[in-house]
């Protein structure tokens, strides 16, 4: 009993000890190894906790696992960057979201526009799956969290450390969770740290041609430590007992306060985008350098006096709303400069320049809703 206890000890002596935020990690670990001398097994099964809880500050990738808590994938093959495109496969795998809306009480509502489903924290999205003919036995339908831009896709996705530290739950660092099935398993990869969920697939009940699995997303996009505001990708694979992969299905992921608000935002953005593929370049007169959105080309020098003032530039905008106004100082400038040329003639006296102070404003991201 005794040896076990101090094999334990040694064990958490070799774990990474280096930041203050573990005082925490330790308070709750400590005091069962100092007293804990009459319950050994309690002590082991904190122990085979701690690989999970430092993964959260993402230190641990030699930490033993003794998979009494989290089960880890031997029978799915790793890839480092998981595959994101869509592959109905022999069985025409697809997924179905619930019609919902973009009203501003709705919890979860999906994008075909976009392919993307917007969400908040911890509520349940039903997604119906359907097959086009029986799955072998056994098989399984599996979520995983992928972060979608390039310079983040390395990095497992995860949970915030606040709200896994308030989550009691084994598999409280998983961002996905399966809703209302006891027969969900809770995976990480031993290698790539990669956590995913699964659930049997079952077969449609009578009347349905499909099946329906909840998911729960458990953290903001926004969350700090976690997300932190960089857009993930879940994909929906469906597995043969044996782990190879007979469909895949993709979608991106935004969690936040308003789904409904920020769907239809990001709808309308797009939708301007694809009818105005690039903003049309305005004339617009020499003015205060712009920065590096903004390239100004020399497209043209007309003959005559008063060089300057003729020479014609093209002025990249991003965003059609900084275009408008632009546009509209830019009517201003030229319908003074009009005025201007007619007085000159009259008075045939020098004027003076219309202001060229002009700035462009950089319209700041979105604000964020959570
Ligand atoms: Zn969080």
């Amino acid at each position: 009993m005794e040896a076990q206890s101090l094999d334990s000890l040694q064990l958490s002596q070799n774990l990474p000890l280096s930041q203050d935020s573990f005082q925490e990690l330790w308070q709750t670990v400590v005091p069962p190894m100092i007293y804990g001398v009459e319950e050994p097994m309690d002590i082991l099964v904190r122990v085979s906790q701690l690989p999970e809880m430092f993964d959260v500050y993402g230190l641990s990738s030699e930490t033993p696992n003794t998979d009494a808590v989290t089960p880890s994938v031997t029978t799915v093959a790793s890839s480092t960057v998981p595959v994101t495109t869509d592959y109905p496969g022999d069985y025409d795998f697809q997924l179905r979201f619930e019609k919902s809306g973009t009203a501003k009480s709705v919890t979860s509502t999906y994008s075909e526009l976009i392919n993307k489903l917007y969400c908040q924290l911890a509520k349940t999205n039903p997604i119906a799956v359907a097959v086009s003919s029986e799955p072998p036995q056994g098989a399984a339908i599996r979520a995983t969290a992928i972060y979608k831009k390039t310079e983040h896709v390395a990095e497992a996705v995860r949970r915030c450390p606040h709200h896994q530290n308030e989550d009691a739950e084994n598999h409280r660092s998983h961002l996905i969770r399966v809703d209302g099935n006891q027969r969900a398993q809770y995976f990480e990869d031993e290698h790539t740290k990669r956590q995913s969920v699964t659930v049997p697939y079952e077969h449609p009940q009578t009347g349905s041609k499909m099946t329906t699995i909840l998911l729960k997303f458990m953290c903001n996009s926004s969350c700090m430590g976690g997300m932190n505001r960089r857009p993930i990708l879940t994909i929906l694979t469906l597995e043969s007992a044996d782990g190879q992969i007979l469909g895949r299905r993709c979608f991106e992921v935004r969690v936040c306060a308003c789904p409904g608000r920020d769907r239809k935002t990001e709808e309308e953005n797009h939708s301007k985008s694809q009818s105005e593929p690039k903003p049309k370049p305005i004339k617009k007169r020499k003015s205060t350098p712009a920065p590096d959105s903004t390239s100004v080309k020399k497209t043209k020098a007309v003959s005559s006096a008063d060089e300057e003032d003729k020479e014609v530039f093209v002025l990249h905008v991003r965003g059609r709303k900084n275009f408008e106004i632009l546009k509209k100082v830019n009517e201003g400038l030229e319908l003074v400069d009009k005025e201007n040329k007619v007085k000159a003639k009259v008075i045939k006296q020098e004027l003076p320049q219309p202001s060229s102070g002009k700035r462009l404003l950089q319209r700041g991201e979105r604000s964020d809703s959570d």
